[in-house]
């Protein structure tokens, strides 16, 4: 029996990049995923920025390769930054599949996200929160009173190490930090109703767009000069098969409301990436870890000495 066997899912960001690879994993352990993006076939063409390079991937594609490894699925093309539609969206995964299990809140907008914050335009704040974080919890808000019902359910936002770390701009780093506070104060919330819910930071993961940036395409950020992504990121699937582990574990646990990287539940579960390549942990994290024993931002360091 598969580790989500009668489970239904709902992931949001799923036409691409870790949202593809999370519905994918999703599936291949037995869930049945609603898959949520704007971009629903590949004759839709989504550009960076609205008008830089394409960038390839859609609900279709993800969903005919779930359908391709026997799972089942059914997407949704909707638009994240809608307060309104991401409610709909939740109410459609209850008409097709009559329960909602697994939330996983992804996504991030199709812009460059690079950049010192005053020399981005202003609207990168909103571009950046209306998908990365309230989008976050108003899936959870419409999501919630159903789990509470069904007697449990698990809700992972998926964020970064740019939580606590100065990756792309500072609008980025902001959403990460939003989405692991409402991690921590959801969890306060759900205390006793059997819901539970984690943040998860990837390490470099192949998504469609890091490989743009490695081959010298506008991706909206770059990458490390002479980054292999073969040998130094993992796989998208392999999140989902993170989720997969935290959604099954419904042993109430310590790691409830935190943060954990993808290294972190690859060693607590005892699981590799599909090709058999370890799970690297996240070099800032790793080091922060040796070097201050903790992940926490300076400031929180500090007070907490
Ligand atoms: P990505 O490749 O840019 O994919 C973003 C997804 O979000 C796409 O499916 C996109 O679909 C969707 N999206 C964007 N705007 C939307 C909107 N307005 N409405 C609906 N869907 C929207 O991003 P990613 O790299 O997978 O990142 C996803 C998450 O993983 C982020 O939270 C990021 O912080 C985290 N992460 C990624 C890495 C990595 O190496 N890639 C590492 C650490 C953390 P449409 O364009 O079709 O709408």
């Amino acid at each position: 029996m598969a580790m989500l066997d009668g489970k239904v899912a709902l992931v949001t960001g799923a036409s691409r990049g870790v949202g593809r690879g999370i519905a994918i994993g999703l599936a291949r352990e037995g869930a049945r995923v609603v898959l949520a993006a704007r971009t629903k076939s590949a004759s839709d063409t989504r550009r960076i920025d609205g008008d830089g390079a394409i960038v390839s991937g859609s609900l279709e594609e993800t969903l005919d390769q779930i359908a391709a490894e026997g799972g089942s699925g059914h997407a949704v093309a909707c638009d994240l930054s809608e307060a309104s539609a991401v409610k709909d969206l939740v109410g459609e995964t209850l008409n097709q599949f009559g329960r909602i299990d697994i939330l996983v809140n992804n996504g991030q907008p199709q812009s460059i996200l690079t950049g010192r914050f005053w020399e981005m335009p202003a609207t990168a704040f909103d571009d950046q929160m209306s998908v990365g974080a309230r989008s976050y919890f108003l899936a959870a808000h419409a999501a919630v009173p159903t789990m509470i019902r069904q007697g449990g359910g698990c809700i992972v936002n998926i964020s970064s190490p740019g939580a606590c770390f100065d990756f792309f701009s500072a609008a980025y780093s902001i959403t990460r930090a939003a989405a692991d506070r409402m991690t921590q104060a959801f969890a306060a919330d759900l205390v006793g109703t059997g819901v539970r819910t984690y943040s998860l930071w990837p390490s470099f993961i192949r998504t469609e767009r890091v490989i743009m940036a490695v081959s010298g395409d506008s991706a909206g950020f770059q990458m490390p000069p002479d980054f292999n992504p073969m040998t130094q990121a993992n796989s998208p699937e392999v999140v989902g098969l993170a989720v997969a582990h935290l959604a099954a574990d419904t042993d109430e646990s310590d790691r409830n409301g935190t943060a954990l990287t993808l290294f972190d539940a690859s060693e607590i579960y005892g699981f590799k990436d599909y090709d058999d390549q370890a799970v690297l942990p996240h070099a800032s994290v790793a080091n922060a870890v040796k070097t201050r024993g903790s992940v926490a931002p300076l400031v929180f360091a500090k007070m907490m000495k």
